[in-house]
């Protein structure tokens, strides 16, 4: 990239990409340096090569060691010395390197180095037991691992030949002039190397990983499931998703997803709900019946001496609901939403019984002259629900249509305001 025949003995290149003298200090390079990476910088619309080369320049001057070698023999001399290019660092380290990250504010779009990996979310059916008992799920999952043979490097020897695509980059850039002083600069993933800047030697593959740097491991995770805990509620395992070099590891994140009970219902945060339906007789005559909760036990619920339970009525039992998350020992409530079941029909018989041990039905006011001039009625059994829903549906589609039509009216006033 810097040309591939140089002056044989060229060593004043460097200090004039960055503008110094052969005799500036240190801090004069970094100052120099400082000044044209941030002018030059990509990410600020500048030239990749421009910054690319001031980077490798301050690389070897900064370098005492390089430094001497570049000024005595030229920049021949280093390149055979740093060993084929191995030696050289991406631009864009060496710039962080001085402002610990981007100097721009905000997410660099190369922070290549310090990438975060993706989390792995997985959905966890628990029952309301298990949010009510507390339990501990195993799970086996497989994920890739950083390859222990080669430490993620991918091949034998360690060593990393930068991509030829791409000069190691990752990217390519492509520049379109758009008209006079006018350039657009496009970046896409090399694709000879998906993005990764490097290649490797196939003799030097490594045998465990193939050159890929990860492995697949499987591995066994123990999700604690805690008392109390909600639907939608999240577990993670930090740094436990998938591994690659040079990238943060993500999180495996549980999402718990609570099926759905055949009895109990959660609302609320604490408090269940069950149903339980009632004959008219245990409506007016008393009741008693057993629960079984969610852990096993046994609850005996029964009606005080002389109550009547009105059909959709309810009562509640403190301390019966669910466990708070992160304090079981306190509980919801548990309601409790009574239905009384009704008989179809009575004989005439059961109706005389009725009628000598139930408060006496409110009078007649009329006289029977008075009834006569009444006009007689019958009464049928209706679904109150499915009428008015049809009803409802005639309606909306009558209005629609009207909306239609009054609609387009309105509109053609808007457009003449
Ligand atoms: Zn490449
Ligand atoms: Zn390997």
């Amino acid at each position: 990239m810097f040309g591939r025949a140089p002056k044989k003995s060229d060593n004043t290149k460097y200090y004039e990409i960055l503008g110094v003298p052969k005799t500036a200090s240190p801090d004069d390079l970094k100052k120099a340096y400082k000044k044209a990476a941030i002018k030059n910088h990509p990410d600020k619309g500048g030239d990749p090569e421009k910054f690319k080369e001031l980077a490798h320049a301050y690389e070897v001057l900064s370098d005492p060691e390089k430094r001497e070698i570049y000024d005595q023999y030229g920049e021949d001399a280093l390149k055979e010395g740093m060993g084929g290019g191995g030696g050289m660092h991406d631009p864009f380290d060496i710039f962080s390197s001085f402002f610990g990250g981007s100097p721009f504010g905000g997410g660099s779009s190369r922070g290549r180095r310090q990438r975060r990996g993706e989390d792995v979310v997985h959905p966890l059916k628990v029952s309301l037991e298990d949010l009510y008992i507390g339990t501990t799920k195993k799970l086996s999952l497989s994920r890739n691992v950083i390859c222990s043979k080669c430490s993620g490097k991918g091949s034998k020897s360690g060593a990393q030949l930068k991509c030829s695509g791409c000069q190691g980059s990752g990217m390519k850039v492509s520049i379109r002039q758009l008209g006079p002083g006018m350039i657009q600069q496009m970046q896409h993933p090399c694709n000879e190397c998906k993005g990764t800047g490097e290649t490797i030697n196939d003799r030097d593959r490594c045998p465990q990983c193939k050159g890929e740097k990860v492995v697949q491991e499987k591995k066994v995770l123990e999700v604690h499931v805690e008392k109390g805990m909600q639907n939608g509620q999240k577990i993670t395992f930090p740094g436990e998703a998938d591994e690659a070099p040079d990238t943060v590891t993500g999180d495996i994140v549980f999402v718990l997803q609570q099926k759905e009970h055949p009895k109990f219902k959660r609302k609320g945060g604490d408090d269940l709900f069950v149903e339980h339906t009632l004959s008219l007789t245990e409506a007016l005559c008393g009741f008693q019946f057993v629960l079984t909760h969610l852990d096993g036990r046994q609850l005996l619920i029964k009606s005080q001496p002389g109550e009547v339970v009105k059909p959709d009525s309810n009562k509640a039992i403190n301390d019966e609901g669910m466990p708070m998350y992160q304090r079981p020992f306190m509980k919801g409530k548990l309601y409790i939403h009574f239905n009384v079941e009704f008989p179809d029909s009575l004989s005439t018989g059961q109706v005389g019984s009725l009628l000598k041990v139930l408060p006496p039905k409110p009078q007649s006011k009329l006289t029977d002259m008075e009834l006569d001039e009444c006009e007689e009625t019958t009464l049928h059994d209706v679904n109150i629900e499915e009428e008015m829903r049809r009803k409802q549906a005639q309606h909306q589609e009558a209005y629609d249509e009207d909306e239609d039509m009054h609609g387009g009216a309105q509109r053609v006033q808007c457009a003449q305001q």
